[in-house]
């Protein structure tokens, strides 16, 4: 199986990219994001639980994701591998995720990371708040969500790093130049 985690702030292109990653190497896409979205949509018990802090931009629970985790992981059979996108977020994340891939025989073949500065993902987030009506786009959430990345989601460049599987991508330019640069990325490891 080939596993893939696309790493990156907010604002980084990880849907956009990892959707096309999937597409091209037959991968099951992951986005914890668009489960809660989802979720909030469908006013379920999850739905509601985390409404309020996906909407003040701070991290819903380990033990929540650990659920929910199991939960897709078990759910898909017979694929080539996975890409998760938004997921792990935090380092206790990233150790649920390499003990429940080693209990199923699997591992994380790769973690592209998308590196972009943070003036550039400001003013795109703010875009796409005008775009889409993500009621977690709004400028102070935005901030908020960054401080959470830098803090939280940030030590996993260092966590991936050690285990040599952190792939850096340059995030800036055309949607497709930056798929061309992380398919040559992955093609050539
Ligand atoms: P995203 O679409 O990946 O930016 O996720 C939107 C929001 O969902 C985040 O700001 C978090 O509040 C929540 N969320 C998504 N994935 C996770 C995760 N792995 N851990 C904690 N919270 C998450």
């Amino acid at each position: 199986m080939f596993n893939l985690i696309l790493f990156g702030p907010p604002g980084s292109g990880k849907g956009t990219q990892s959707m096309k990653i999937a597409e091209k190497y037959g991968l099951e896409h992951i986005s914890t994001g668009e489960i809660f979205r989802n979720e909030i949509r469908n006013k379920t018990t999850i739905g509601l639980k985390v409404k309020n802090i996906i909407e003040s931009g701070e991290l819903v629970t380990d033990e929540l994701l650990l659920e929910i985790l199991q939960y897709e992981l078990k759910k898909h059979k017979d694929i080539k591998g996975f890409i998760f996108d938004g997921y792990p977020r935090t380092l206790v994340q990233a150790g649920h995720l390499d003990q429940l891939m080693e209990e199923m025989n699997m591992k994380i073949s790769y973690v592209i990371s998308l590196d972009v500065h943070d003036d550039e993902l400001i003013s795109r987030l703010l875009l796409r708040a005008k775009e889409t009506n993500r009621s977690d786009d709004t400028e102070e959430v935005i901030k908020q969500r960054l401080v959470v990345y830098n803090s939280q989601t940030k030590p996993l460049i260092d966590y991936y790093s050690k285990q040599k599987k952190l792939l850096k991508i340059h995030g800036i330019g055309s949607i497709d130049d930056i798929f061309r640069n992380i398919t040559y990325e992955i093609d050539n490891h």
